[in-house]
């Protein structure tokens, strides 16, 4: 499928590498690999011999340091 979309969530922007079992957009995969860096080589390089379980996992620890701009106040769909 090459419809797929990011899967951070609020993010619509289309998918561009995957992570994971899952994808991200340009945008918050090259966010993911900095953040792995940081993390320091021995992560960076192990994660390359992961299997996509063990990648979710990592993923799923980016996730919670990843903040997604959000309007100040949530407003339900509307058809205008
Ligand atoms: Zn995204």
């Amino acid at each position: 499928m090459s419809d797929q979309v990011c899967l951070i969530e609020g993010c619509s922007a289309r998918a561009y590498a995957p992570a994971g079992t899952a994808s991200l957009c340009k945008t918050h995969f090259l966010a993911y690999l900095a953040w792995r860096r940081k993390r320091g080589a021995g992560l960076f390089a192990k994660y390359a011999a992961m299997t996509m379980e063990e990648r979710d996992a990592i993923v799923a620890e980016w996730r919670k340091s990843v903040t997604v701009e959000e309007p100040p106040s949530p407003q339900p769909a509307q058809n205008r």
